[in-house]
C-alpha cells in the first residue's frame, strides 16, 4: 500500500520499465496524464525528422523515395504497429488520418453487405466516429440507418438481420470502458454483419490481438499511445482474408497494384496497400517511424501490468484523499473492463483541470463534468500518480479552482 510519496518512489525503483521514460523528452516539473490524447516527444524523433529535412530531402531530394525508404513507408511503418495489435507484419498500412480510415473500411464494410441497411454504434463512441458514419449513410444516398446503443448489453437487442456493421471503440474514450474484442466481434459474424475496431485507445496502451479476435477491419491514431506527434498519420487494419476482396471509395494511385505504371484506370493492389490514397507525409511518417521504435523489445503484457497499477493507485489514492470532494469515479471499477485511463465527474471538472494544468499536472477535460487522466506506462512513473493526487487535494481544498483564470475556455480542452 503506498501511504506517503516514498512508498511510490519504492515502486518506481522496482519497476521494470522505468528506464523507457529517459527517451522522452518531459520537461522538469511537468507531470503529463494526457499521452493518451497526445503522446510526448523523444530524442529520436528530433534526430530521425531532421535527418530527413538535411539529408533526405535537403540533399538527395526525389531519390530518397528509393533510396531512404520513403516509398515503403506505409508498410514499414505498419509492421511495426502491426506487432502491437495481433496483427501480421503485412496487415496494417500507416496512411491518413483515423477519420479517413474509418470512412474507407466503413464503405468497405457496407459494400461487402450491399442488401444490409444498418450500422451499428456506441452514442458514447468519439464524435468523428460517428460523423463519419453519418456522412457515409447520407452521402451513399442509400439510406442507411445508424443505430445508436447506450451499452453492451444493447448489442445482442441491436444486431438483426439489417445490420451491415457494427463499428465500436475498443476503449471507450471518455469513460476508458474495455470492450471485449473477441466476444463481440464473434456475436458481430454470428448475426452476418462486418466488425470494425477503433483502436485510438488500445493501440500502445494494452495487449491487442485482432487475429485471433478475427477482426475484420481495425483503424487508429499514431499520436495518442504510439507517440508520433501532433497529427500523425493513422493506421488501418484490414484482415488478410479481405485484403484482395474489398473495395474502398478513395480509390488514388497508391492504391493502385502498379502505381507507376501510370494506367488510366484503377486495378487496386491485391494487398493493404489498395487501402492507401495518396502521396504520404513524409515528414511525419518519419517521425511516427522513429517514435515506434522504443516499443521493440517492450512485453505488452508488462505494459499492461503496470497500466493496471497505476490505474488502481490513482483510484485508491483519490477516493482515500480526497474523500468527501463530490468525485466520483466514472470509469469501470474493474481493471479488467478499463483501458489505461482513469476519469472522475466533477460539477466544476472544467476549472478543477485547469487549476491543476497550471500546476503542472496535464490531464483534460471533457465535456460536460469529467477530469480525464490518461496513465501511458512508457513514461509515466508511480510518484507522478502520488503527485497528481497532492496536487488535486489541494486544489479541491483550498478551492483555487474558482479563481476566474481558471474559468475560460480555449479552442482545445
Ligand atoms: C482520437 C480519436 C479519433 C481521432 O481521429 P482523427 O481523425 O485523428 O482526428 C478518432 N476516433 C477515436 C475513437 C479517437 O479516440
Amino acid at each position: 500500500m503506498v501511504t506517503d510519496r516514498n512508498d511510490a518512489l519504492k515502486l518506481d525503483a522496482q519497476d521494470s520499465l522505468a528506464a523507457l521514460r529517459d527517451a522522452f523528452v518531459l520537461r522538469d516539473g511537468l507531470n503529463y496524464l494526457d499521452g493518451n490524447s497526445l503522446g510526448p516527444m523523444q530524442q529520436c524523433v528530433t534526430e530521425r525528422v531532421q535527418r530527413c529535412l538535411e539529408k533526405e530531402w535537403g540533399q538527395d531530394l526525389i531519390a530518397s523515395w528509393n533510396s531512404a525508404g520513403w516509398y515503403r513507408l506505409p508498410q514499414t511503418v505498419g509492421a511495426k504497429i502491426a506487432a502491437l495489435i495481433g496483427a501480421g507484419k503485412d496487415d496494417v498500412a500507416v496512411t491518413d488520418s483515423t477519420s479517413v480510415n474509418l470512412f474507407k473500411v466503413l464503405a468497405a464494410a457496407l459494400s461487402m453487405r450491399p442488401d444490409r441497411g444498418v450500422i451499428v454504434s456506441e452514442r458514447s463512441n468519439f464524435p468523428t466516429d460517428l460523423y463519419i458514419a453519418e456522412g457515409l449513410a447520407e452521402f451513399a444516398g442509400r439510406g442507411h440507418e445508424l443505430r445508436l446503443i447506450d451499452s453492451t448489453d444493447e448489442l445482442n437487442g441491436a444486431i438483426d438481420e439489417d445490420v451491415a456493421a457494427v463499428m465500436l471503440t475498443q476503449v471507450n474514450y471518455r469513460t476508458g470502458e474495455l470492450h471485449d474484442m473477441a466476444d463481440v466481434t464473434s456475436k458481430v459474424h454470428d448475426a452476418g454483419a462486418v466488425m470494425i475496431w477503433d483502436l485510438a485507445h488500445s493501440a500502445g496502451a494494452l495487449p491487442v490481438d485482432l487475429a485471433a479476435a478475427n477482426a475484420d477491419f481495425a483503424i487508429g491514431c499514431g499520436y495518442k499511445y504510439l507517440n508520433g506527434g501532433p497529427g500523425a498519420p493513422a493506421f488501418v487494419y484490414v484482415a488478410p482474408r479481405l485484403q484482395d476482396k474489398v473495395a474502398q471509395p478513395l480509390s488514388g494511385w497508391f492504391g493502385h497494384t502498379s502505381p507507376f505504371a501510370m494506367e488510366p484506370s484503377f486495378k487496386a493492389a491485391p494487398t493493404i496497400h489498395r487501402f492507401l490514397t495518396g502521396t504520404p507525409p513524409i515528414l511525419s511518417m518519419v517521425a511516427l517511424d522513429a517514435a515506434l521504435d522504443i516499443w521493440s523489445g517492450v512485453s505488452m503484457e508488462a505494459v499492461r501490468e503496470k497500466s493496471v497499477r497505476l490505474c488502481e493507485l490513482f483510484i485508491a489514492l483519490v477516493e482515500e484523499r480526497c474523500a468527501g470532494y463530490s468525485l466520483s469515479l466514472a470509469s469501470p471499477r474493474d481493471a479488467a473492463k478499463r483501458g489505461s485511463q482513469i476519469c472522475f465527474a466533477h460539477e466544476n471538472a472544467f476549472p478543477i483541470m485547469q487549476a491543476l494544468i497550471a500546476r503542472g499536472v496535464i490531464g483534460d477535460f471533457r465535456a460536460p463534468d469529467i477530469l480525464r487522466f490518461g496513465f501511458a506506462p512508457l513514461y509515466v512513473r508511480f510518484v507522478d500518480v502520488y503527485d497528481a493526487v497532492d496536487h488535486l487535494l489541494d486544489v479541491l481544498k483550498t478551492e483555487e479552482w474558482r479563481q476566474d483564470r481558471f474559468m475560460v475556455k480555449g479552442a482545445v480542452t
